[in-house]
């Protein structure tokens, strides 16, 4: 093959952004060292899912058929991924930078012998096989960038997450021929499925996800209390939104871990951010860095958050929210 590989997550019957993300990255690696671009999948609609790879520029689309790897199982998928690189001889192979492609290459990294380079943002191919490729990645959740040499026979890589833009038109007008799909059972034993997936829990109410909202919503300190985030919850639903918050928000207990934003949380990148009485130490900004647009909402104009936000209101959060809400409500009400 000697093409490029790409762990491709997904969901709903569609790649994770992450993963086109990586699929970015892949194809224009491909373009630079003649290969062709070639994805690996798991899990229910995998098919379906690989077959439409083909508008990112998937020639073959390998799906993971047994049963028993339905469900997210790290070091198993691992396994069916090394079963790949033997079987396809990829000189690559990529992930996005989400907690699964991290942990998936590291396992095969680890089975492999091989050294893998994570939170990559750009990439130099070898002209001669061979040789390193040169790399530029993100340290201390990307207030570093280091340049660095990867030497392996087959390159594994993950790719900072909201760094490569992703092209949401869909592909190629006129569209591109489905990537031809592959039916791949690997070997793996049962000593492979002891950390696996057993079940999910559904988000309540059928909310927006935090991951994927295209206006986030987020408090810090200033908010005050777990029932303070009642006008941010309301702002959130006028918007079609959801909710986030910092650290010191989740570290109280008045918000779960899930809504975490930053460094030890998610990295989001919505259309719109609202920072609500969040300072912006570096290790939130990590988390909502990416967002198009952020409007701060803060009682202090020297907080660092003012030096990467679009927009500010200096103020207490307590009167502007509502006030916002009641701006919205004032607009969209009918004549
Ligand atoms: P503060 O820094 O206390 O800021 C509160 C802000 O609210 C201030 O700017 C203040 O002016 C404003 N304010 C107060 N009252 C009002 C009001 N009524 N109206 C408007 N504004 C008001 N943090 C994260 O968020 N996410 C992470 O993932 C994360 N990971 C970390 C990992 C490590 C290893 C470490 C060391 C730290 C991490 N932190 C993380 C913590 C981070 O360093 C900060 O401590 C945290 O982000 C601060 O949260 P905050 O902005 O809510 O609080």
């Amino acid at each position: 093959m000697s093409g490029i590989l790409v762990f491709v997550e997904h969901a709903a019957g569609e790649a994770d952004r992450l993963s086109r993300e990586a699929l970015v990255l892949a194809g224009s690696l491909a373009a630079a060292a003649g290969a062709e671009v070639e994805a690996v999948l798991f899990g229910a609609d995998a098919a379906g899912v690989g077959a439409g790879l083909g508008e990112q520029g998937v020639r073959t689309a390998h799906v993971v058929e047994d049963p028993r790897l339905g469900a997210y199982a790290p070091a198993a998928w691992a396994v069916a991924i090394v079963e790949l690189i033997v079987a396809r001889g990829p000189v690559a192979v990529i992930a996005g930078g989400s907690e699964r492609g991290n942990e998936v290459l590291a396992h095969v990294a680890a089975r492999t012998g091989r050294p893998m380079a994570a939170n990559v943002v750009d990439v130099t191919v070898a002209a001669t096989q061979g040789d390193p490729w040169h790399l530029t990645r993100q340290r201390w959740a990307g207030s570093l960038l280091e340049d660095a040499e990867l030497r392996a026979d087959v390159q594994l890589l993950t790719v900072a997450p909201h760094v490569i833009t992703v092209d949401e038109s869909g592909g190629a007008p006129g569209g591109a021929p489905a990537a031809s799909v592959v039916r791949f059972e690997p070997s793996v034993d049962d000593r492979d499925l002891v950390g696996r997936v057993t079940g999910h829990e559904a988000p309540k109410g059928g909310a927006i996800s935090l991951a994927d909202a295209k206006v986030v919503v987020s408090g810090g300190r200033g908010v005050g209390s777990a029932e303070g985030f009642g006008i941010l919850e309301e702002l959130a639903g006028l918007l079609g939104g959801a909710v986030g918050g910092s650290r010191v928000v989740t570290s109280n207990g008045w918000r779960p871990h899930s809504d975490q934003v930053g460094q030890t949380g998610l990295r989001i990148a919505p259309d719109l951010y609202v920072a609500c009485g969040i300072s912006g130490a570096i290790q939130h900004i990590v988390g909502c860095k990416a967002a198009k647009r952020i409007l701060a909402i803060n009682t202090d104009p020297d907080s660092p958050i003012m030096g990467v936000a679009d927009y500010a209101v200096i103020g207490d959060l307590h009167q502007i929210v509502p006030a916002i809400s009641a701006e919205i409500r004032r607009r969209s009400a009918p004549d």
